[in-house]
């Protein structure tokens, strides 16, 4: 019935911003935790209605946010990092994207340089290469605009599989062909190596993927709302904090500054329960 009188959509961005303030609340309660947060971005610039796609002067004012606060250091400084003791001054932050669409090239790029902040894009090479569209309307980067942009020294790519394939539901001989297929792309097209991994959907992978990514990177990244913290972090199971619209700039600062763990277990029950309802 509700859905008649309001669109769809702003209840869930109603509900989205509710389950937001819940995990701040339980900040209050918590202790805080230092560690290397690594945002996880995937659209710049409304193009498409998902609600990872964030409007550009959203994205422009956390980067100026991140770049006068604590400061961002590429991922290869955060893993150094987080093989030692927390530092004396701020956690430093770690910006990454997913996938390899458009928008990071002519969006989210220029806005990375003019505040000097360094991000590692994690690339699904065959839509690529092949110039297919990811689903949402999302056209792809081309090879040439991800050179340029290898270019400036501000962009580390790393691998997302070849085809964005979900390695916790493909056998072993699939995987270590989505993830050579993806290295070789790059090295062959960009002339550099792919060194970090994501898992797709931040879902890991079997035993044997797992394994296999191991033998071949010297990062992984997977999902998990939380700081990593020093000494103590797996590089293979790296927690990332996804931003979405309605984040804004409050839970931004609050995710930057290690919050909103509760978020990723509100959407985890959230997702159980909308699932339940489907299936009956
Ligand atoms: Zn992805």
């Amino acid at each position: 019935m509700i859905s008649l009188v309001y669109p769809r959509g702003t209840l869930e961005r109603a509900a989205a911003r509710a389950m937001k303030w819940v995990a701040a609340g339980y900040d209050l309660a918590s202790p805080h935790r230092r560690g290397i947060v690594v945002l996880a971005y995937h659209r710049i610039g409304r193009r498409s209605s998902l609600r990872v796609d964030l409007p550009e002067w959203l994205f422009d004012e956390q980067m100026e946010r991140l770049a006068e606060g604590a400061g961002v250091i590429d991922l290869d400084s955060a893993l150094a990092a987080l093989a030692q003791d927390a530092p004396v001054g701020p956690d430093p932050a770690v910006v990454t994207f997913d996938d390899g669409t458009a928008d990071f090239v002519e969006v989210a790029l220029p806005i990375l340089v003019r505040h000097r902040v360094p991000a590692t894009v994690y690339v699904a090479t065959r839509f690529v290469d092949e110039g297919r569209s990811f689903p949402h309307e999302g056209p792809p980067v081309s090879w040439a605009a991800l050179a340029d942009a290898v270019s400036t020294g501000f962009v580390t790519v790393g691998s997302h599989t070849h085809s964005h394939a979900l390695l916790d539901r493909l056998p072993a001989s699939v995987v270590g062909e989505e993830l050579d297929r993806s290295v070789d792309l790059i090295g062959e097209r960009l002339g550099v190596t792919a060194r970090h991994f994501a898992y797709p959907k931040a879902l890991p992978g079997s035993h044997a993927a797992e394994a296999a990514v191991r033998r071949r990177f010297v990062s992984a990244a997977l999902a998990g709302t939380r700081p990593n913290p020093y000494r103590t972090t797996d590089a293979y199971r790296l927690a990332r904090s996804p931003l979405q619209v309605e984040d804004g700039l409050t839970f931004f600062t609050r995710k930057v500054s290690g919050g909103m763990r509760v978020e990723d277990s509100v959407r985890q029950l959230a997702n159980r329960f909308r699932l339940g309802l489907v299936r009956e």
